[in-house]
């Protein structure tokens, strides 16, 4: 669904981005982890063409929705508005299968979204990202500022959607999280691709453990 080959961006003279290669297949959930300033948000941007590469390739396949960082939503418009502009490029503007999935959100459909709990928040943005029938979700910081028993809630119900099929690329500062989630991941440091494998193999690795989980070597 999303194959980054060779990804080299830059601002001015700096680069953000090095040589980057990554891909997540049909229904897979992927990790991309790292640090502050590892580059992440400009994969991100540079995947929904916000940004333009110096060098290497971005092809995905199906449609792409974002679940922003920072959620972006619209604060004075009630939950309902703010589904519905997820699914701007639809004719199909019914909001009623994200009540399905989310139902958690029915009893705050005409609650302007600027009055939600953080947690309330990222799910009418999961919500809105799901609006536009995606075929893979790109998640920029889910957990970010969340209490842990809504990190969870939202967890599992990013299982549910990935069980339906729905490929995932996660993007997170929470390695935990993002291990424990996804069966493959990436780690982003300056810029570049460190380690990648299967979670399990990266969550025994000394050197993930030590920097990402905290837990002590040996
Ligand atoms: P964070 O988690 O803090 O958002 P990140 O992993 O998303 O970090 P990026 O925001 O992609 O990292 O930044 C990657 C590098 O590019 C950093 O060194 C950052 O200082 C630099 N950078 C980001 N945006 C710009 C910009 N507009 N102009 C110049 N340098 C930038």
């Amino acid at each position: 669904m999303i194959k980054i080959d060779d990804l080299t961006v830059r601002y001015g003279v700096a680069t953000a981005l090095d040589g980057v290669t990554l891909t997540v297949g049909t229904s897979e959930m992927v990790a991309l982890i790292g640090p502050n300033g590892a580059g992440k948000s400009t994969l991100v941007n540079t995947l929904f063409g916000i940004l333009r590469p110096a060098s290497g390739t971005v092809t995905t396949s199906g449609r792409l929705a974002l679940v922003p960082e920072g959620r972006h939503l619209f604060a004075p418009l009630s939950v309902d508005d703010n589904l519905r502009l997820g699914a701007w490029r639809n004719s199909d503007r019914d909001t009623g299968l994200v009540y399905e999935l989310l139902p958690e959100l029915t009893p705050l459909r005409k609650r302007p979204a600027g009055r939600l709990s953080g947690g309330q928040q990222q799910m009418v943005a999961l919500g809105r990202a799901l609006m536009a029938g995606p075929d893979v979700l790109v998640i920029d910081e889910m957990s970010l500022g969340l209490a842990p028993l809504v990190v969870e809630h939202l967890a599992a119900n990013l299982r549910e959607r990935h069980a339906g099929g729905l490929a995932v690329l996660l993007i997170e500062q929470n390695a935990r999280l993002a291990l424990d989630l996804c069966t493959r991941a990436y780690v982003l440091e300056a810029g570049r691709i460190v380690a990648e494998g299967p979670s399990a193999e990266l969550a025994g690795s000394p050197e993930v453990a030590t920097a990402y989980l905290g837990l002590e070597e040996g």
